[in-house]
């Protein structure tokens, strides 16, 4: 479907009234080739949750809003699950649709803002857990042709706070899906991130469960900052600066 002055202010975190002057939206990679296919939307942006998406005036360039959902289990092993979700999927969601099934893995990352299309790029990360340690895979639309291909975790090249999507992908590709490698049982639990086993210990927790960890998170989480959609924000946009060695030790004493 494709839309011409189109408010976004309900497609981005800070409640921007910009007007995209061409909107398409993607339900299915189907949808986003034959998109892609139209010369109009050739250098068209590509949006998730918008909640890493600043727009400051008219967006010069046409929206394609990615909207593929969907969550399925695609295939089990006797301690992993593999799910794989649609672009369009809410982050948060799918997280809460991971703990409900009792799978382990996407807790730490718990109330991260977006989508689960815009997770690779960045490698989204929190309290310890990046995208990366659950990453299996994910499918991409190629702009140039329109075909699609499949990214494992090493193809990603995630680095922190980065992958190949911000570099040599960069306006490249599209990702329409993702798949996770997740715990069914034998979790890797990490609770070592700033106050999470402090907070847990003050409820009795000593050993808990993907669940406990991930109600921890949101609740550190909530009391950081208000929730965008109460108040447009972009919570932090620095990276924690990387310091060798003796710079760490310089600075430790
Ligand atoms: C309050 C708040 C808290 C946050 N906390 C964290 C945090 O703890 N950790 C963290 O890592 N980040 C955090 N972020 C940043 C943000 O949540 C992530 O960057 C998230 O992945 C953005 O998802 P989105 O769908 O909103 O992306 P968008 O803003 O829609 O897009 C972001 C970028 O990705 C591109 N893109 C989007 N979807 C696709 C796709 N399917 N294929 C190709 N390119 C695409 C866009 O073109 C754009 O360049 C936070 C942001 C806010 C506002």
């Amino acid at each position: 479907m494709i839309e011409q002055g189109v408010s976004l202010k309900n497609y981005n975190s800070f409640g921007v009234a910009a007007e995209a002057t061409l909107f398409a939206v993607a339900k299915t990679i189907k949808d986003l080739q034959s998109i892609l296919k139209d010369k109009r939307f050739t250098s068209a942006w590509i949006l998730g949750g918008g909640s890493n998406t600043l727009f400051c005036d008219t967006p010069k360039a046409p929206i394609i809003h990615l909207a593929i959902s969907g969550i399925e289990i695609t295939e089990e092993q006797r301690d992993d699950v593999i799910i794989k979700a649609g672009a369009g999927v809410n982050w948060h969601k799918l997280v809460l649709w991971s703990l409900e099934k009792g799978f382990g893995g996407l807790e730490n990352l718990a109330l991260i803002p977006g989508n689960v299309g815009a997770a690779p790029i960045q490698n989204i990360g929190a309290y310890g857990v990046e995208l990366q340690d659950v990453f299996e895979s994910c499918t991409l639309v190629n702009r140039n042709d329109r075909s699609i291909e499949t990214y494992d975790r090493v193809a990603c090249q995630f680095g922190y706070r980065d992958s190949i999507f911000k570099r040599e992908l960069k306006h490249k590709a599209v990702i329409t899906d993702v798949s996770f490698r997740l715990k069914k049982e034998n979790y890797q639990l990490n609770t070592s991130y700033g106050v999470i086993a402090q907070l847990l210990a003050s409820k009795g927790i000593s050993t808990p469960s993907p669940k406990e960890i991930a109600n921890a998170v949101i609740s550190i989480r909530s009391t950081k900052l208000p929730d965008p959609k109460q108040l447009g924000n972009a919570r932090s946009f620095f990276k924690n600066p990387i310091v060798d060695h003796d710079q760490f030790m310089q600075l430790k004493s």
